[in-house]
């Protein structure tokens, strides 16, 4: 599309934000805040949720939970306030992968979208004209998302242990030099798609120098390969972004894919419709466990304009069916061993993904023996067996973490994990855009559940001590007065009907 026109010529966000209020008001039943006030016992205010990450998926399920009343409630992110994700950090591509009309955040509410956002600033036309979402305006839109909606957010705090205590959960916070405490009832991990997990690369690689290598979701000094030859392995959307990226900084880029075809058929484009989103995580395990085979065993395939956005370049090569067999430095050089011959470069670029790993999450570390994965209850029949699959956690329908031994760390069931570690229990859901609006409303109801369950007895004794009358009555008529006024006489049951059936 043609440059934006400037923003604020059309519309305007002050009339999107009122008519965002208004519907908000319209769909506040239920209002009463519900959530018993629980205190440590030394006397400090527990959050009821305390949700770790506020990118995409944390604000949503801040939003989700507020819907529902469970107001007690903080996300905290080591990055400062509109840097969060990888937006603008390391997703080196121009456009959203996914297409402009996808929603998400929103929870379904239409005033909420990028769309009416995006329209509100730039007008209809512009957005008729848009091809696919600028990563930039995705991220402004989740700053608008979080400012619009009074998200209750603290940057700049880390998370680095989480224990469970007496009353619930204790999270050890780091805060610039400070180090400090918040315990809440539950955590929800929403700390990124690697989650719980680590950028991978084969050891060839992570064996070399660190000044030679790095992998996609590092940052990367782009200025610094200008003249230079750079490697790229893998062949997914990442590594044609950082090739691209790595040319249009006058590098000359050779990029190595092990399979002999890139992969360009979208299996995710396939699985995009409700009925998926819903029921998958209602199948059996096996049948869990023999579609995610399936389709995570498929590389992700990439958008034509990324493909377009490297092979322009005439500094571009593509070396299919090349996977790296060995690299060692010859001189100031990575000399990498491929079936198709060796391979020379100044710098080395890993596209390889992440891979789960319960052990690589500083706060999971130190408790992953406790941790149940997918290898521990699940045995996959013969041909079907994936190492992969079963490094990931085997989460319960409410997305949190199950124990490897039962009774061995009850408080697991009170840690949610929401993020790509989520997908072999639930297909795509966590750290995904076009899975939001069905997964984030599924982990909030599990949230909901679990807080009014805690507490039922309370809610019950609260039922029981209920006794606010509807109306007042004359003095004179309680408790044991007689009422001399006209009765409306109780509606008779029509001939040959039982008052049942006329109820109904
Ligand atoms: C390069 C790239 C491109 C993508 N493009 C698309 C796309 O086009 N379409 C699509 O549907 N999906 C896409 N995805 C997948 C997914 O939508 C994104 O990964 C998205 O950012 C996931 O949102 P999230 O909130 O789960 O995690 P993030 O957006 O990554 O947010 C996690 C937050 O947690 C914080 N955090 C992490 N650890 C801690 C800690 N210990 N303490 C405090 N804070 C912490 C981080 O600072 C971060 O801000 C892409 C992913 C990547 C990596």
């Amino acid at each position: 599309m043609d440059a934006l026109p400037q923003r604020g010529e059309v519309g305007g966000l002050a009339a999107l934000e009122a008519r965002i209020a208004r519907d908000l008001a319209l769909i506040a039943y239920p209002e009463p805040r519900w959530v018993p006030e629980r205190s440590t016992a030394a006397g400090e205010r527990m959050l009821d949720v305390l949700v770790v990450g506020a990118g995409q998926g944390g604000l949503a399920i801040l939003f989700a939970l507020m819907r529902d009343r469970i107001t007690n409630v903080l996300a905290i992110d080591r990055k400062p306030e509109g840097l969060e994700g990888p937006w603008r950090d390391f997703a080196r591509m121009v456009t959203l992968r996914s297409w402009k009309t996808v929603t998400g955040p929103d929870l379904d509410i239409p005033s909420l979208t990028f769309q009416s956002w995006f329209e509100a600033q730039w007008g209809a036309a512009a957005f008729a004209a848009l091809d696919k979402i600028p990563k930039d305006l995705w991220a402004d839109y989740l700053l608008w998302y979080r400012r619009v909606l009074s998200l209750p957010v603290r940057n700049g705090v880390e998370l680095v242990a989480l224990a469970p205590c007496r009353e619930g959960l204790v999270a050890s916070v780091r805060e610039g030099a400070r180090e400090t405490s918040i315990t809440a009832r539950k955590v929800v991990l929403a700390t990124g798609i690697e989650t719980p997990g680590r950028w991978w690369m084969p050891d060839v690689v992570a064996a070399l120098p660190a000044r030679f290598r790095a992998h996609t979701g590092d940052r990367i000094d782009f200025a610094a390969l200008a003249g230079k030859h750079v490697a790229v392995l893998g062949a997914g959307a990442s590594a044609f972004d950082n090739a691209a990226t790595a040319l249009e900084h006058g590098a000359r880029v050779t990029l190595c894919c092990r399979r002999p075809q890139l992969q360009r058929v979208q299996p995710y484009k396939q699985l995009s419709y409700a009925g998926f989103f819903r029921g998958f995580p209602h199948l059996s395990d096996a049948e869990r466990w023999r579609w995610m085979n399936h389709l995570l065993s498929l590389r992700e395939a990439f958008p034509r304009e990324t493909w377009e956005r490297a092979s322009r370049h005439a500094g571009f090569t593509l070396m299919t069916g090349a996977p790296w067999l060995g690299a060692r430095i010859r001189g100031d050089r990575v000399e990498i061993d491929t079936p198709r011959g060796a391979l020379t470069a100044d710098f080395v670029i890993c596209g390889t993904g992440f891979e789960m790993d319960v052990a690589a999450h500083p706060a999971l570390a130190p408790h992953a023996a406790l941790i149940a994965t997918w290898g521990d209850r699940y045995r996959p029949p013969a041909g079907q067996e994936n190492p992969r699959l079963a490094r990931f956690p085997y989460l319960t329908s409410g997305f949190a973490l199950t124990e490897r031994v039962p009774g061995g760390a009850p408080w697991l069931a009170d840690v949610h994990l929401f993020s790509f570690g989520a997908t072999v229990s639930f297909g795509p859901s966590g750290s995904s855009i076009n899975a939001m609006k069905f997964a984030v409303p599924r982990l909030a109801q599990a949230l909901a559940a679990d807080l009014f369950v805690a507490d039922a007895e309370a809610h019950y004794r609260a039922l029981v001590a209920y006794d606010t009358p509807e109306f007042e009555l004359p003095d004179a008529l309680l408790p044991d007065a007689t009422w001399h006024g006209e009765c409306t006489p109780m509606p008779q049951p029509s001939p040959g009907r039982d008052a049942c059936s006329d109820a109904a």
